[in-house]
């Protein structure tokens, strides 16, 4: 067919949908007859989803583009609070699936004129009757706007079973609503000429069916609980890097407190530089609200100290001050200590209190022409000098 729309309506179809998850932010999701997974696609990128799920009959289809819902760099670069799990399954919408209840929107784009008359009857008791989601969207064609396609004779694909004028869409989702306890509002996407929208309609016409109670007709939430089937057949299944995996949340902790303990360090460290330099005595420095007094250097028993390294304490509470997502991430200065404590990134002092940081002697040098070692600046500090000259 001649590509009439710009963007195409295929993609203004699948953002129909992507605008009304942003707007209602349901967390499970399902996309019926979701073909190459192209709708997939572009909702996995909606972090409030925390379950995605899509079926076909076809599992040729599912297979040839299904990793691209695998999760890709960013995803573990910036991982998110919440998990989000994709499933893809093969099987057919004219049949029960248990895991297929209790979803908060199933949408089923294109799909319906793809299903012979008794099918449709069947889809109608399986989406709105068993799966019994909060919402259901199902876009059709509007066959009232297929005069406007050039040389278009029939329906617009071969395999389509039937196309409905807006009418017939909407007395089948009126029954439907009637039957399953649901109300709907419709729309479209794919625009008529200017003039002739009221009497075409939009090319794609869409039903948003939203359910009015918890129970269905016969006072089941999502069906009859006996009816536990699970036929579909699970093709992929991957669940993205989040911060509910302990192992992540640590990951991500440590880099930031490294991060902010480095920081720390080297403003203390420049600080330090220009009090010398203007014989300025050490004072606390207010400065992003952090207390560069409260940094010192220091020689750990603890650590294994390596020669030609200084090591700088940067004490666990300052950096939780400094740095609202370290407070974030773990919800307390407890919890952060048991979660870093056994991280063999970070090293500690005895107490588990403070962040050490190692300095390369030669980095001093490089960075400080002054050559504080031999300034004086120790004095300024909490360790004795000769605590540290042992290190040399
Ligand atoms: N929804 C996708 C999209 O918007 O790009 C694909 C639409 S495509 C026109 C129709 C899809 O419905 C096909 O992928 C087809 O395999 C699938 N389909 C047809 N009958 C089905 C059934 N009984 N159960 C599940 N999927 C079915």
């Amino acid at each position: 067919m001649n590509p009439l729309f710009t963007p195409s309506l295929h993609t203004q179809r699948h953002d129909f949908v992507v605008d009304f998850v942003r707007r209602t932010n349901p967390k499970k999701v399902a996309d019926l007859g979701c073909g190459e997974c192209s709708l997939l696609q572009k909702l996995r990128f909606h972090r409030q989803i925390e379950l995605l799920v899509g079926v076909d009959i076809n599992g040729e289809k599912l297979r040839k583009k299904m990793h691209r819902l695998a999760p890709i760099s960013t995803d573990y670069l910036q991982p998110p609070a919440n998990q989000l799990c994709v499933q893809l399954y093969q099987g057919s919408v004219t049949q029960k699936d248990a895991r297929f209840r209790g979803f908060d929107l199933i949408t089923s784009i294109e799909l319906i004129e793809h299903l012979a008359l008794n099918d449709l009857e069947q889809f109608s008791k399986v989406v709105f009757g068993y799966m019994a989601p909060q919402t259901v969207i199902i876009s059709t064609p509007n066959s009232e706007f297929n005069p406007l396609f050039p040389g278009l004779l029939g329906f617009r694909h071969n395999d389509h079973k039937f196309e409905w004028t807006r009418v017939e869409f909407q007395s089948w989702s009126l029954k439907v609503c009637l039957v399953f306890g649901y109300m709907a509002e419709f729309t479209g996407v794919g625009k008529a000429p200017p003039g002739q929208e009221d009497s075409i309609g939009f090319c794609t016409q869409i039903g948003v069916f939203h359910r009015l109670m918890m129970t269905n007709r016969d006072g089941h939430m999502f069906g009859n609980n006996a009816e536990v089937e699970f036929p579909y057949k699970l093709l992929y299944c991957v669940t993205y890097p989040s911060l509910c995996d302990n192992n992540i949340l640590r990951k991500v902790l440590v880099s930031e407190l490294l991060y902010w303990a480095e920081k720390l360090t080297k403003q203390w460290l420049e600080n330090l530089a220009v009090e010398h330099e203007e014989q300025i005595p050490v004072e606390r420095d207010d400065r992003g609200g952090c207390e560069f007094g409260e940094i010192f250097w220091t020689n750990p028993q603890e650590l294994q100290c390596q020669p030609l390294h200084r090591h700088v304490s940067v004490p666990l509470h300052l950096l939780w001050n400094c740095c609202p997502k370290l407070s974030e991430l773990s919800g307390s200065l407890g919890n952060m200590r048991q979660l870093i404590v056994d991280d063999p990134q970070v090293k500690m002092n005895g107490q588990h209190s403070a962040v050490i940081i190692c300095i390369l002697e030669q980095e001093l040098e490089d960075d400080d022409p002054n050559d504080l070692r031999d300034s004086g600046y120790a004095e300024a500090c909490h360790v004795e000098p000769e605590h540290w000259e042992t290190d040399d």
